[in-house]
């Protein structure tokens, strides 16, 4: 027979009742004295400097902070178990005990205010006995084998036992052994040694707000895990693996890395993540070479992400080390690829190269670099593309999702950037997120913004066309119709105008242009809002009057505002909400672009745009072009070049002729893909240099094998504009070079040698030439990164844009007119078709769909349908369906949900054998080129399985 014995904090803690006398003797004492002492109270005649004595030790202190706090400040070792610096004080496992002069029984330091005159003692008898009992009593709760545990040597309780002499506990293991719980390749639950800590429980729904996991039955069956009977697999965990980090034992760990390599064994390298464009710090852990899992320190974790991590970085890394990645470089002979050494590889690149250009001059090559490269191999791609080549046909992939916000925000603020930090959403007390899936997409920026609702009661306005996971948190969402944005922004700012809710003063000595824009909004009244976009007009105005009476309110947006026709003017009109506000320039503000990949803000800033050299001065200007004439040595083209869709048309005519691409999967990501592909064939060279054999890379003349995320040193841009270090932690497989060497190899062939330019000297030649990263050194992002404009060597970086004044000056007010999508639903494809990407999948998914964890969640493709449409067309959910569209079909199976309203579907676009770009429109918006893949017309049916 057991006892439970309900304390306050932890309520589920159980022993059987020969245990119980001991425990009242050495123990029960202490939770009397957590309800009776009472150090929180506010004394008016409280001293400006308050200390406490702690051992031998006087320590300063701020109000508020703990006996814990203020003992790990001033260096003095309190043991914790149940503790997290980012989680509220629980004062459940009692480990942290320490004796307090006055107070009748112990005090659990965790959870204790400080208060001015008290002294403390951390490490009398009468403690360690305390904490003796509590793990003794914590090992008798389950069975905690450490031969085989893959916490030994990094677990707190082990720690703790070590620590207090524990050779063997007073009290006997549980007879019954658990199962353990391992259905899927990411997550392993031991609940043998699980200690009923809570910290993935306070994790999970404190830290993550996944709501998932929480406490379950009481007695000898008390346990933690999924909520109402499920499991990891069938409950909605997200399998972000918060809970494995803060884990103190072995009860969770990574199923990959079992057996693999303990604490002890492996080698840890800090760098970035190489998925999206948050950019979060992770350790490789590394054994003879091998990558055996990732991990974020548990605790003192920096930014941007403080330890968390989602399911893609947490445990998406195992396509490193998988059998198809390109090991040698391959040449096409008799149409076949052929596998050569890099000295015939490069020969044959650069013959044929310079057969191109006597023939047809080097605007007949282009180029496209990598938003998944680093700043360093960007660099050098357009360097190569300018100096060597002599073109400025350059581009990448920015220009297919945030080439609209770069013009958009150059032209309203003078800087086509993020704003904001990460860091600063804590400061907002009002989000507007939209055409952004913030949880699926930036997952990590996703748990900050719902921690500000749920912890800081900040108003969340969503405007999506789907009902997105986001929409749980929001006090307002708002469901347009796909291509309509300019109509509701506009209306929002007709309500804010009308009401007199504008930021008068900012207006006035800020801006410009606001009266042009107070006439154009005018028709935009919240009627015809509602007519156009289906938003009914108490919710557009409810959404007007909250954005603009907030504090600090944050706009964040994402492809589902920039990839239309209109996505510039759209960009725009976002800006001109901020602008009327003034939501811009202070903490919480502030117009925030979610850049989708690891690299593409990096990528952009090293100049790997047409028209653009490094740090965007353009080359059309003399001045600026002969700086970088200058540190090259040698004469550039002054007119800018062709934006990749623009390089299509060149190829389709025949003006282009070779192509070089690094690290992008055209044949998949681009629009209208059935017409890419017949264009693709017209190349007379194409050189792709990549980890796989990519779509892109299957119909190429030359594939050079390159280095992947961990195989290279370096430095990404995350999102925020924070420049940050990638560190090699293993070697590339086979002959695979990082793309530095492989373009230093090319320009040797080409009869350009540079000399072997090792990351860290491209960045100090990066520092000379690109004023906004001028004081960005590896030095100086050992540890942490830092935010462009960095103009000096001791500037601190600048998290917040435009804080006393625009950098074109003042803020432009821009008239923008609504505009419908090029092209409509009708009679023959009555449905509307938006695309995008989804939690487990990132991109072409070269690297997501050959990682064993993300795959194991979402296998095959899908559309999502809502239940009117499927109801109307006979479609069961799971049924396989044909789409089509004026360009092409494909087939998936339908999910069919209330996530899209009538009328619209949606597809995530990571799927080669249903390619949603198959299907989308390649119409494109004329000032940034960007492709309208959010919007074209389809018709669905039913398709044989
Ligand atoms: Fe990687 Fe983005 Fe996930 Fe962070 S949020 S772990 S950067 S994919």
């Amino acid at each position: 027979m057991y006892a439970v014995i309900t304390c306050r904090h932890w309520r589920l803690i159980t022993f059987a009742p020969r245990y119980i006398a001991q425990f009242r003797l050495d123990y029960l004492s202490v939770h009397s004295t957590i309800t009776a002492l009472d150090y929180t109270h506010h004394r008016g005649d409280e001293p400006n400097i308050m200390k406490i004595r702690i051992d031998d030790k006087e320590c300063s202190f701020q109000r508020g902070q703990t006996i814990y706090q203020v003992a790990r400040e001033h260096g003095i070792t309190i043991p914790v178990l149940c503790h997290h610096e980012q989680l509220k004080p629980a004062g459940a496992c009692r480990v942290c005990v320490v004796e307090v002069v006055g107070a009748r029984s112990l005090v659990v330091s965790c959870a204790t205010p400080a208060e001015d005159g008290m002294i403390v003692f951390s490490d009398t008898e009468r403690v360690r006995k305390a904490r003796k009992l509590v793990v003794e009593l914590l090992l008798s709760q389950g069975k905690h084998n450490c031969l085989t545990c893959e916490a030994n040597g990094d677990c707190v309780l082990q720690d703790l036992a070590y620590s207090l002499g524990i050779e063997r506990p007073r009290f006997t293991e549980p007879a019954q052994e658990k199962a353990l719980e391992q259905a899927n390749p990411m997550i392993v639950r031991d609940m043998n040694k699980c200690i009923l800590c809570g910290l993935c429980v306070r994790a999970c729904n404190e830290l993550q707000v996944n709501q998932v996991l929480d406490y379950a039955y009481r007695g000898p069956r008390a346990t933690v895990g999924p909520a109402f009977h499920q499991t990891y697999e069938t409950s909605s965990c997200v399998f972000c693996g918060e809970c494995v980090r803060v884990c103190p034992v072995g009860a969770l760990y990574e199923q990959q890395g079992r057996f693999k390599g303990r604490a002890g064994d492996l080698h840890k390298t800090t760098t970035v993540c190489p998925y999206c464009g948050v950019g979060c710090t992770l350790e490789l852990n590394v054994r003879n070479g091998r990558l055996i899992k990732i991990t974020t320190a548990r605790e003192s974790a920096g930014p941007p992400n403080y330890g968390s991590l989602c399911v893609k970085g947490r445990f998406g890394y195992d396509f490193l080390q998988h059998a198809d990645r390109l090991t040698k470089p391959l040449v096409r002979r008799d149409g076949k690829l052929i596998a050569v050494d890099w000295e015939q590889a490069c020969r044959m690149v650069a013959d044929r190269l310079r057969e191109v250009i006597q023939r047809s001059g080097p605007d007949a090559v282009a180029g496209l670099a990598s938003a998944r490269c680093t700043n360093e191999e960007n660099y050098l791609f357009q360097k190569f593309m300018r100096s060597v080549i002599g073109t400025n046909n350059v581009d990448h992939c920015a220009r297919l999702c945030h080439a609209s916000t770069v013009a958009g925000l150059a032209a309203s603020f003078g800087s086509g950037a993020m704003t904001n930090s990460i860091a600063d959403l804590a400061e907002s007390d009002c989000f507007l997120v939209t055409g952004s899936n913030t949880t699926e997409t930036h997952p990590v920026i996703g748990t900050i913004i719902k921690r500000g609702v749920i912890h800081r009661g900040a108003r969340l306005i969503v405007i999506d066309p789907r009902g997105i996971e986001l929409c749980r948190f929001a006090t307002l969402h708002l469901q347009q119709r796909p291509g309509t944005d300019i109509v509701w922004i506009n209306g929002m700012l007709n309500v804010i105008i009308n009401e007199g809710l504008c930021n008068e003063a900012f207006i006035h000595e800020r801006t410009e242009n606001f009266e042009a824009v107070n006439k154009a909004v005018q028709t935009y009244t919240p009627d015809y809002v509602e007519q156009v976009t289906g938003i009914p007009r108490d919710k557009l105005v409810h959404a007007a009057r909250l954005y603009a009476s907030a504090k600090a309110a944050s706009i964040l947006y994402a492809m589902g505002i920039t990839q239309h026709t209109t996505g510039t003017a759209a960009v725009k009109s976002l800006a001109n909400l901020a602008l009327a506000t003034g939501h811009i320039g202070r903490p919480g503000t502030g117009i925030n672009p979610l850049r989708g990949q690891n690299n593409v803000q990096g990528a952009c800033d090293m100049g790997c745009l047409p028209d653009l050299l490094p740090g965007y001065q353009r080359v059309d200007n003399s001045e600026l072009r002969g700086r970088f004439e200058k540190a090259w040595a040698t004469t550039l083209p002054s007119q800018p070049g062709r934006t990749l869709p623009r390089m299509l048309e060149d190829i389709q005519r025949g003006t282009i002729k070779a192509l070089l691409i690094m690290g992008e999967n055209p044949l998949l990501s681009d629009p209208d893909l059935n017409h890419v592909e017949a264009v693709f064939k017209k190349l007379e060279l194409l050189v792709v240099m990549d980890i796989f054999l990519n779509e892109t890379a299957r119909c190429a003349h030359v594939v050079l094998p390159a280095a992947a995320w961990a195989e290279k040193d370096g430095t990404y841009t995350n999102t925020e504009r924070r420049v940050q270090r990638v560190r090699r932690a293993v070697a590339p497989p086979g002959e695979a070079l990082p793309d530095t060497e492989i373009l230093v190899r090319l320009a040797d062939s080409m009869g350009r040698p540079w000399p072997s330019a090792s990351p860290a000297a491209i960045m100090q030649e990066i520092n000379a030439v690109v004023p906004s990263y001028r004081g960005i050194t590896y030095d100086r992002i050992e540890r942490e990164g830092l935010h462009w404009p960095c103009p000096t060597e001791d500037h601190p970086g600048t998290p917040i844009l435009h804080a006393s004044g625009f950098t074109r000056g003042k803020g432009l007010f821009t008239v923008t007119e609504y505009q419908p999508a090029a092209e409509e639903p009708d009679d023959q494809y009555p449905l509307v078709l938006t695309t995008g990407r989804i939690l487990y999948q990132y991109h072409t998914a070269t690297m997501s769909r050959r990682s064993l964890g993300l795959v194991s969640r979402t296998p095959e493709p899908f559309v999502e349908v809502s239940s009117e449409d499927a109801a109307a067309l006979d479609i069961s959910d799971g049924a396989p369906i044909r789409i089509t569209s004026r360009r092409g079909s494909v087939t998936a199976r339908a999910a069919v949900n209330n996530r899209c309203s009538r009328g619209v579907v949606f597809m995530p676009f990571h799927y080669a054998e249903a390619a949603a770009n198959r299907l989308t429109n390649a119409a494109l918006d004329p000032v940034a080129n960007i492709p309208e893949y959010k919007v074209c017309a389809v018709r669905i049916e039913k398709a044989a399985v």
